[in-house]
């Protein structure tokens, strides 16, 4: 990766910066990566080659854009800010394997982009460096709609990294952790300074990395049920487990039923949300449907 050429460094950012009288705008989640280093640790944690697609969300004015059009065969990007469309075909200008929207991530139509954009059966990765203000929602939606990509390479906040890999029995373990891990296999790679961004982040930073699973990894009769369910297994954490089931079935199962349900789930109930493994919470779920489905609920 050649640092003189590159577009992240700090002198070269600036100059784009001043050329164009850009300001970042921190609504935007606009803070962009100055280190060269950090783009080839993203880029080898993604594992692309000159065969892979590759999605980006967020180009910026092109840093890590820059680097995936030279290590991948395609690139598609999705830019929200308007202002950073002409700055990307001037940085970009070179690159004839990029193709750059300005739509917003969270409502553009992905299916029909990547058709129009990867040749079929491409393998495909998305990577980027997110905007932090809405990580969460965008990840979600990309694993809920299981879009045909083999994997996610993102930088993100750290204490969010953290929550999505994290395993039970531990602080950042919750249900965000579940949902994550229900569509992959979730590992945090690196810990990333501040001083890497312009501007700097108030946050830490990481990148985390997810392959997708081609089958989840517990079977759900239900799964919106099953999300919610360990939602409200970790509604109260200091709690037990049986505490927040009593208050999550408020209306509609009574205590005595939900003693039968971890009888037969065979979970103790003096135990927290916490401490429950994605199998154990499919096994409390799938009990606890069938009960409401006895009820005709
Ligand atoms: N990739 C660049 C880099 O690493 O230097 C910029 C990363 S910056 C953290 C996040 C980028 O996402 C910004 O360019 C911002 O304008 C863009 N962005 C914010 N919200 C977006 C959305 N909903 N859809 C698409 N892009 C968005």
């Amino acid at each position: 990766m050649s640092e003189q050429k590159a577009i992240a460094t700090p002198f070269k950012t600036k100059e784009i910066l001043n050329k164009y009288g850009f300001s970042f705008k921190k609504s935007l989640g606009q803070n962009f990566l100055i280190d060269v280093n950090t783009l080839r640790n993203i880029i080898e944690q993604a594992g692309i080659d000159e065969h892979t697609g590759t999605m980006e969300i967020g180009p910026g004015m092109g840093a890590l854009t820059e680097q995936l059009a030279i290590y991948s065969e395609k690139v598609v990007a999705f830019e929200i800010d308007q202002r950073l469309i002409p700055i990307l075909e001037d940085t970009l200008d070179s690159y004839t394997n990029v193709t750059i929207i300005n739509e917003d991530i969270l409502k553009a139509d992905i299916r029909k982009v990547m058709k129009e954009n990867f040749k079929e059966g491409q393998r495909v990765k998305v990577v980027a460096n997110l905007p932090y203000y809405i990580t969460t929602p965008i990840l979600m939606k990309l694993l809920m709609d299981r879009l045909p990509v083999d994997s996610f390479t993102v930088m993100i906040q750290k204490e969010v990294a953290d929550r999505m890999a994290a395993q039970p029995n531990t602080k950042s373990y919750g249900s965000l952790s579940i949902a994550v891990q229900y569509y992959t296999q979730a590992k945090v790679t690196i810990n990333v300074p501040k001083t890497v961004f312009m501007p700097q982040p108030n946050v830490d930073s990481s990148v985390l990395h997810l392959e997708l699973r081609e089958e989840p990894p517990v079977e759900v009769r239900n799964e919106e049920f099953f999300f919610d369910l360990v939602q409200g297994c970790f509604g109260q954490r200091r709690k037990t487990l049986r505490n927040n089931l009593i208050r999550y079935f408020k209306d509609t199962l009574s205590k005595e039923i939900i003693e039968e349900i971890l009888e037969k789930a065979e979970i103790d109930g003096t135990r927290r949300g916490e401490s429950l493994t994605m199998e154990e919470f499919a096994d409390l779920a799938n009990t606890s449907y069938e009960y409401r489905k006895e009820q005709g609920q």
